[in-house]
């Protein structure tokens, strides 16, 4: 995968040679176009070596378009996002390639109340950038730099918590940052909720310490370390710690998924309201639901589908199974640190163990598989599914983001990627085998599809 990735909510690539310097200042130059100028946007970077180089062209393409630019250094993804609705700019700016390898960047763009920018805002972007007619504003914009944005988060973090109730409990907590943007921010946030922190992978300046999507393959140190120190429980963040892992009292990781319904079910307890997910999260949301007696909204896979669905339903939680929950208390992107603190709100309320509350929902196996898919045969391959799976006794189908087919034991979401050239292929059942069954027949459905 060697070429610029532009979806609604930015752009990735491989830095320098396809993510170039060029590319971030055009795209600064078509943010600054969108807003105008005399607009301001903040700017948060994570701990990617070429996070400088980036901010530097995407900050010369806005301010040379008459936008002023807040630098808030190295700072995590839901700290931009917060920084932007907390100074009420016009907008935000993250570089970061999120859980992409480290030869990745990229940047993406946040809309004034600090989501994803809204799909139809991103496509306005894209067309702004591939016409390129920046004329160069009469006035420059200004940069200017914030460092408040770890005290921001923690403070907004810490209002929606019970901080004396879970500090009394003194857990103890491993937490992975990956040598990403969630460290300084964390260890604050942890220590403020009286934690004994053990803090792995917290060099700033090294590279990434292991791959650095938050899946059990990539977190064996973590597991290890909660069962070398006896922890309560242990945290992995992704580079610019918007999504969260969690791993139980005993070691174990206890999945991703699990993220998003033990905190939703944590907050139902308090807040009675509907809910909001994407279409490949588990069905351990739709138990949490129906435990409470509220309605859970599905939107199409995508932050700012999820986050315009929360809006729109007025959800008093919601988030992606990728272990990205939104607080709309806090802000409506998917935040690390609130699913850190309403994740330990619960372990004090209960007095219950993470295994103990993870053994309170029911349980599935989901089967997540990618295969590469060029572009422009995902229509085929849809349409395959289609006709295979859709003519199925008791198929339910879902057209709204590919195409998912609920079955009686269990369900397949088929959906091209909008950030690489792969189709995802996502599946989950009752255990005992049929989510491995469907997403195998899946599979062989989309590789005849695209005649591999
Ligand atoms: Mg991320």
């Amino acid at each position: 995968m060697n070429r610029l990735m532009v979806s609604v909510s930015g752009v990735r690539g491989e830095v320098p040679e396809v993510l170039t310097p060029r590319v971030a200042e055009d795209f600064g130059s078509a943010f600054a176009a969108m807003l105008g100028p005399g607009r301001t946007v903040v700017l948060g970077r994570d701990t990617r070596k070429s996070g400088p180089a980036i901010r530097d062209a995407v900050t010369a393409g806005l301010t040379a378009g008459g936008v002023n630019v807040v630098d808030l250094g190295v700072v995590s993804t839901p700290g931009v996002a917060l920084m932007t609705k907390h100074l009420n700019a016009d907008g935000g700016v993250v570089i970061t390639a999120s859980h992409n390898p480290l030869p990745y960047n990229g940047i993406k763009f946040l809309s004034p109340q600090g989501w994803s920018l809204p799909a139809e805002q991103g496509r306005r972007l894209k067309e702004l950038w591939q016409a390129r007619r920046f004329a160069p504003a009469k006035v420059p914009g200004e940069v200017t730099s914030n460092d408040q944005t770890h005290q921001v988060h923690v403070e907004a973090v810490c209002n929606v918590l019970e901080v004396d109730a879970i500090a009394r409990r003194r857990f103890k907590v491993v937490l992975d940052s990956i040598n990403g943007a969630g460290i300084v921010g964390s260890k604050l946030l942890l220590e403020r909720l009286g934690c004994e922190l053990i803090h792995i992978n917290d060099d700033p300046e090294a590279d990434f310490a292991h791959r650095p999507e938050p899946l059990a393959e990539n977190l064996v140190g973590l597991c290890e370390a909660v069962r070398q120190a006896g922890a309560d429980i242990g945290f992995a963040q992704d580079p610019d710690a918007d999504r969260l892992a969690i791993v139980d009292e005993t070691g174990t990781y206890i999945g991703e998924e699990y993220t998003l319904p033990l905190t939703a079910a944590f907050v139902l307890r308090h807040r009675r309201g509907d809910l909001a997910t994407n279409l490949s999260t588990s069905r351990m949301m739709d138990a949490v639901a129906e435990r409470f007696g509220v309605r859970l909204h599905r939107a199409p896979v995508g932050e700012a589908n999820v986050a315009a669905r929360m809006v729109q339903a007025n959800c008093v939680f919601g988030g992606e199974g990728n272990g990205g929950v939104m607080d709309p208390r806090v802000v409506i992107v998917r935040d690390s640190f609130v699913g850190m603190g309403l994740m330990l709100n619960y372990l004090a309320e209960t007095g219950k163990t993470v295994s103990a509350l993870a053994g309170e929902l029911p349980r599935y196996e989901m089967i997540k598989e990618k295969l590469p898919c060029p572009s422009g045969s995902a229509e085929k391959v849809l349409r395959a599914v289609r006709a295979a799976l859709g003519s199925r006794p008791a198929a339910r189908i879902n057209e709204e983001d590919g195409i998912r087919v609920d079955l009686p034991d269990g369900w397949v979401h088929v959906r091209p990627s909008n950030t690489e050239p792969i189709i995802r292929i996502t599946a989950e059942g009752d255990p005992g085998g049929p989510a491995r069954s469907i997403a195998a027949e899946a599979r062989r459905i989309v590789e005849k599809a695209l005649g591999t």
